[in-house]
């Protein structure tokens, strides 16, 4: 059996029908999960296909994307619609693909003023692609946009479900980050805040913020190494300055 199914999908912009492809739930095999949800495949990663991208317009969503408004379709149509050259994301999608569709979609999304936490999911998802890439530079480019939007759906305070949940990733990426002083101050307060319930984030965040202890030590543990090494070479040059003072003398 294939991997791959296909599904049909009707535009929400154009209205003209088009297939993606998807994982089949037998092929969906996790090996880990990362601290931050990442989840990594044995095989397929269903990732790849979350983004259905219309070949016919290029309007580019997911399933957790809110209804198009009018003044959502007008700004779909005048930038992306009518500079769309025909792309049929449809088939089987290498990374660099998933990469393009995701990128699309965040593009689509903010047009239509979609809701932040789904901004902030797509951000995190492209840096866990660029994460499965081995990029560090672009995984944390993207890590930092996402906590930044995280930041901005806790602070409008429209998620009082997943508070725990969402208190915990802003800790988690700010470790990633190596903000070890707000890391360790998000994982704190989901342990110390006794309106939350989330045994499991509660849980998460004690052990992360030990992580995070353990890092600021070693980070703290390589400063004084350096400085010492300073140190050193300066005494170094010193006793050769005074050497050559003696000589002089
Ligand atoms: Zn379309």
């Amino acid at each position: 059996m294939e991997p791959l199914f296909q599904v049909k999908i009707d535009c929400a912009h154009c209205g003209e029908a088009f297939r993606t492809s998807r994982v089949r739930p037998s092929f969906r095999k996790t090996v880990k999960t990362d601290a931050d949800f990442c989840l990594h495949y044995k095989d397929v990663n269903p990732d790849y296909y979350v983004v259905r991208v219309c070949p016919h317009c290029g309007y580019a969503s997911t399933e957790n994307f809110s209804d198009l408004t009018p003044a959502g379709q007008a700004a779909i149509q005048a930038n992306i619609s009518e500079q769309w050259q025909r792309r049929d994301f449809g088939g089987e999608r290498s990374r660099e693909d998933a990469i393009q569709a995701y990128k699309l979609a965040l593009v689509c999304a903010q047009l239509k003023k979609e809701k932040r936490r789904v901004i902030a999911g797509l951000l995190h998802h492209i840096a866990w692609l660029y994460r499965e890439q081995g990029d560090g530079d672009q995984e944390r480019r993207f890590l930092q946009h996402a906590l930044n939007e995280y930041m901005l759906v806790y602070e409008t305070g429209m998620d009082e479900l997943n508070q725990a949940r969402l208190m915990y990733l802003i800790g988690e990426l700010n470790r990633r980050l190596k903000h070890y002083h707000e890391a360790a101050r998000w994982f704190s307060r989901v342990v110390n805040d006794k309106r939350i319930m989330d045994a499991a984030m509660i849980r998460a965040s004690r052990e992360q913020w030990a992580v995070t202890r353990e890092e600021m030590r070693a980070v703290q543990g390589q400063l004084k190494e350096e400085a010492q090494e300073v140190q050193q070479a300066e005494k170094v040059q010193q006793a050769q300055e005074a050497h050559m003072q003696e000589r002089r003398l």
